[in-house]
């Protein structure tokens, strides 16, 4: 099969799900990774093929190699990988440092280092030229926290981003003369259910007043970077960190 892939973690909801459906209009095949909600993936995979394109559903937990596997295993049926968007992440209810508890740490920094680094290797070394690959281009959900720290709320999330950054850096130099490109976005406070996930339903907008444009982000608008990122309109942009956050920083 010669249509053109992109896999996308996370993408049952939020970011990752108008990230898929962007995708597809632009004619990418879609592997939507979820970790527990079915209906919703099953729902965003309905959608794409509704746009005309090719997708698949795969569960899976980016923390888990098996499971990272399992999910490019699967892309590879459905066609080439030319891109690969590393979105899943999680965060945590508001605590400092010096309350976060071992167990919350580890979580933290499986899912989104441990997690990032597993989906990149993979999608490297699918893309990656002397590997027989055919280039492609890496997008990495990064945040605004890298460089904000977030203090007071979740330092550890802060930090686990800040290796996304780090990560971005250093792989755009090993992969761009492999034909890969890699790049991150920062979003800054998007309104998603991220939130109510870290017990702080209402924080999009309650802080996103406070941006310069005034207001929280949506998904869709940060989907529209990563899909410029993905595009061969950014052909010469690699190693670099995107913020879509408003202006807040
Ligand atoms: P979200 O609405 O909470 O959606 C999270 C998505 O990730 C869901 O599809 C969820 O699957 C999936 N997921 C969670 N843990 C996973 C795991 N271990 N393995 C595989 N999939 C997993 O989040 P979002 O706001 O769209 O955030 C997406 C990314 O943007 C994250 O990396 C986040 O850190 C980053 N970000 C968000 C904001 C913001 O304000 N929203 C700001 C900066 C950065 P299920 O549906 O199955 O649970």
């Amino acid at each position: 099969m010669n249509r053109k892939v992109v896999l996308v973690t996370g993408a049952s909801r939020g970011i990752g799900r108008a990230t898929a459906l962007k995708a597809a209009a632009q004619g990418w095949a879609v592997v939507v990774n979820y970790l527990h909600n079915h209906a919703a993936a099953d729902e965003v995979v309905a959608q794409v093929r509704s746009a005309g394109s090719a997708a698949i559903a795969v569960q899976g937990d980016v923390a888990v190699e098996a499971d990272v596997l399992h999910m490019f295993a699967q892309a590879d049926a459905l066609g080439s990988l030319a891109g690969a968007v590393i979105n899943a992440g999680i965060v945590a209810p508001p605590l400092m440092l010096v309350d976060m508890p071992l167990e919350r740490l580890q979580r933290m920094f499986n899912v989104n280092v441990l997690g990032a680094y597993l989906c990149a290797r993979e999608a490297a070394r699918r893309m990656m030229k002397s590997g027989g690959g055919e280039g492609g281009s890496l997008v990495l959900v990064s945040s605004m926290a890298a460089v904000l720290g977030s203090p007071g709320e979740y330092v550890d999330y802060a930090g686990s981003k800040g290796a996304v950054d780090t990560l971005v850096t250093g792989l755009a130099k090993e992969m761009g003369p492999e034909g890969v490109r890699v790049n991150a976005v920062r979003p800054g406070l998007i309104d998603t259910e991220i939130h109510a996930s870290g017990g702080q339903p209402g924080r999009a907008w309650k802080r996103g007043v406070n941006s310069p444009l005034g207001r929280p982000g949506t998904a869709e608008e940060v989907a529209e970077a990563i899909l410029w990122l993905l595009s061969d309109a950014a052909s010469y942009t690699t190693g670099t960190h995107l913020e879509v956050s408003g202006g807040l920083r």
